[in-house]
């Protein structure tokens, strides 16, 4: 299609300088941009609509001639006019009316008009219906096909749309794009060429199943999304493959792996061994590592991380980890601190909370190499932070972070063609369609398998009413010895409402349960304040921790046996299950309470009953994706990550598995194309070009 990507819509008559840069706000720069920009809905002006026949809403193209046309002087000036065609009459309405409009719509004047019928003043009426006047008594033929409707955006109108399609579609004729599909493929599913498809959906027939063109579930679509989602895994698997080529550092020694094993209170699971031989394996050759690995919450990923940092300190590299929260990052530093300093390795802090003093140092430290280890959060990104020699990064969390961000990481330890290795991890299972569209390029580990001693969660819902009866719960569960968790959530982002919420809480709780030690931790204290809070509760000082959702990820106490979620109906499925899994880690049987407040809408309704069905990740993570959809199930770091023109991942999951297979063929049989389609597709997006 490079003849029509070559063009630039300038080129098309009607463009001006002014139009082109519209265009470019919706994305259409070339002709091959427009003819991938498909319409949301179809007009069928295919037939003339008795008039005695309208029905309201209906999209039509009614003839008939004016019989009268008034200026109105009601609430607001309208010009009125009366259209009759001997089957009934019906009246058009202007607000915004030009003089030539009201000499044009004069009586005996026969006119076409394209509208909604709407039920107005006078009966039935179209507001500012697009309309042709007869010349002579002339009318233009009927369209033969129906009329798509496009996306439009300010300054660019439907009208300008199509005609620049109309002449695109030409072009399209004229040009016939190449087919980078292989044809074996095309046949056994069944799909159109590219062109014929591109002119099914810009101008279908009015008997065309139009209900199939807008669901997506028409092969023309399917066919655009085929292509589409092959050349997404292209672009992945070449930025595999573009990072696979470069060289990285080798670590095979794995003493302190060994003896980091050996000071633990407990064995480590099956799965865990498993994760850290695959990632041995991985280390052990001159070509960089790009692992994710997976968890649920409390699997234990913190500690294959660990593994994998001993072997690169051991072999004199630097390791950097990083977090997406503070408080996060914080217990990384934590347990970090716990396993390695033992083992006589030091682990750096850095964080946006350090003195500009503090922060000085630790990168003065980490760029001459005199720290092995270091522990933060995006603070780490920064121009400043250097390494003397980093061999590995590892990140938590990734979904919160972009590939450009893992990739700014990774820079700060090139040396020449040589890279660090990565190591990512996520404690929201992703589920499979999005996996691979969002992390083809990495090799995948999967820690599923809990510690022992873990069991299942008994997880209620209560109205709020019932609140006294959860804080009787509560100051039992402290008479028998364990500890609770009570969070409180609001729906406003401002941390500030969050923290003023949690200490009313707080008090409340307090005075509730004058016999208990209620602690209580939020984000606007201090991160040595809160890190107090924590110890004394991980302590057993307090029996009640008060807390925000900052305790979301990485607290870990295990003697707490019972969370209380406030507000339950306001926090996602992936948050209500973070927190969950806050308890039931190994001291006894333990439970969640979800207190919300009624009514509940239909999507909340739904989130609680699966979190009293299931504890699976996995479940979670895939019915919460389902609620949501991608875009805000990633939030907005990733989706230009996954940023489709025509795909959706929701919809159009099931071809994702065969387009992974035609890109790794295409990959190895026609790379040619394969490029082609990488460019016909992706062009703009950074990521597959900065590898
Ligand atoms: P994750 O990051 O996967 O949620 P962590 O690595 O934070 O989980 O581990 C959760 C808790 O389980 C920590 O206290 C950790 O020390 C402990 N743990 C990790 N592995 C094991 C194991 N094999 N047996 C018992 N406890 C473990
Ligand atoms: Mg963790």
């Amino acid at each position: 299609m490079s003849e029509l990507a070559a063009r630039p819509l300038g080129g098309l008559k009607g463009v001006g300088p002014r139009g082109a840069e519209r265009l470019a706000k919706l994305g259409l720069h070339t002709v091959e941009d427009l003819l991938f920009h498909l319409p949301f809905r179809y007009e069928d002006r295919t037939r003339i609509q008795p008039i005695g026949r309208l029905r309201p809403e209906q999209h039509v193209v009614i003839e008939g001639e004016v019989l009268a046309a008034d200026v109105m002087f009601g609430r607001r000036r309208s010009l009125l006019c009366k259209l009759s065609d001997g089957t009934g009459m019906v009246a058009l309405r202007f607000y915004h009316f030009t003089a030539a409009q009201k000499h044009n719509l004069t009586r005996g004047a026969r006119l076409r008009v394209y509208g909604e019928v709407r039920a107005g003043g006078t009966g039935l009426e179209f507001y500012h219906p697009e309309y042709e006047l007869a010349v002579g008594d002339e009318l233009p033929p009927l369209e033969k096909s129906l009329t798509p409707v496009y996306p439009t955006t300010e300054g660019v109108h439907q009208k300008t749309l199509r005609n620049l399609m109309r002449q695109a579609l030409t072009l399209l004729e004229r040009y016939p794009p190449r087919d980078l599909l292989p044809p074996s493929m095309l046949d056994s599913a069944r799909l159109p060429t590219l062109r014929e498809a591109l002119l099914k959906l810009h101008a279908p027939q009015p008997d065309d199943p139009v209900d199939m063109l807008l669901t997506g579930s028409h092969p023309a679509v399917q066919r655009l999304v085929m292509e589409e989602m092959v050349a997404h895994q292209l672009g992945m698997l070449s930025r595999r493959a573009g990072q696979k080529a470069h060289s990285a550092p080798v670590f095979t020694d794995d003493r302190l792996v060994h003896r980091l094993r050996d000071s633990l209170p407990f064995t480590l699971t099956g799965a865990q061994r498993r994760v850290i031989d695959e990632i041995a394996a991985d280390l052990a050759i001159p070509s960089p590592m790009l692992r994710l690995v997976q968890g649920d919450v409390g699997s234990g990923k913190t500690l294959v991380a660990a593994a994998a940092a001993l072997m690169a300190i051991r072999a004199g590299y630097q390791v950097a980890l990083m977090a997406p929260t503070e408080l996060l990052a914080e217990q990384h530093l934590h347990n970090f601190r716990h396993w390695l300093t033992p083992l006589d390795i030091e682990v750096a802090w850095l964080a946006g909370s350090l003195t500009p003093k503090q922060r000085r140092d630790t990168q003065a430290r980490l760029a001459e190499g005199q720290v092995p280890m270091v522990v933060g959060t995006h603070a780490l990104f920064q121009e400043a932070v250097g390494f003397q020699r980093l061999g590995l990064t590892i990140i938590d969390e990734q979904h919160r972070f972009g590939v450009h961000q893992r990739l700014a990481l990774r820079e700060k330890g090139r040396e020449g063609n040589q890279v660090p290795h990565q190591l990512v991890l996520t404690a929201t299972p992703i589920p499979r369609t999005l996996a691979m569209s969002l992390y083809g390029d990495l090799d995948t580990s999967v820690i599923d398998e809990l510690p022992p001693g873990r069991e299942p969660i008994d997880t209620l819902a209560l109205p709020a009413g019932r609140r006294p009866d959860v804080i009787a719960r509560v100051h039992a569960a402290a008479m028998k010895g364990t500890q609770a968790y009570w969070v409180c959530t609001l729906i406003e982002e401002s941390d500030a409402l969050q923290a003023q919420a949690a200490e009313a809480t707080w008090a409340d709780l307090k005075e509730a349960l004058p016999d208990l030690n209620v602690e209580l931790v939020h984000g606007r204290m201090k991160a040595k304040d809160k890190a107090e809070r924590m110890a004394r509760f991980s302590r057993g000082e307090a029996q009640l921790l008060v807390a925000t959702t900052v305790i979301e990820v990485g607290v870990d106490v295990p003697n707490a046996t019972l969370m209380v979620m406030e507000n339950a109906e306001r926090l996602g499925l992936s948050q209500l299950h973070q927190l969950r899994g806050r308890v039931g880690r190994g001291g006894g049987k333990s439970y969640c309470v979800l207190l919300y407040q009624t009514p509940l809408s239909h999507t909340a309704k739904k989130r609680l009953a699966v979190m009293r069905e299931t504890g699976d990740g996995f479940r979670i993570a895939e019915e919460d994706l389902r609620l949501r959809g991608p875009g805000e199930w990633l939030g907005t770091r990733q989706t230009g990550d996954l940023a489709f023109r025509i795909a959706d991942l929701m919809r159009d999951e099931a071809l994702m598995s065969p387009a992974r297979e035609v890109a790794d063929t295409l990959l190895t049989e026609h790379p040619d194309t394969a490029e082609a389609l990488v460019k016909r597709w992706l062009k703009g997006a950074e990521g597959y070009a900065d590898v």
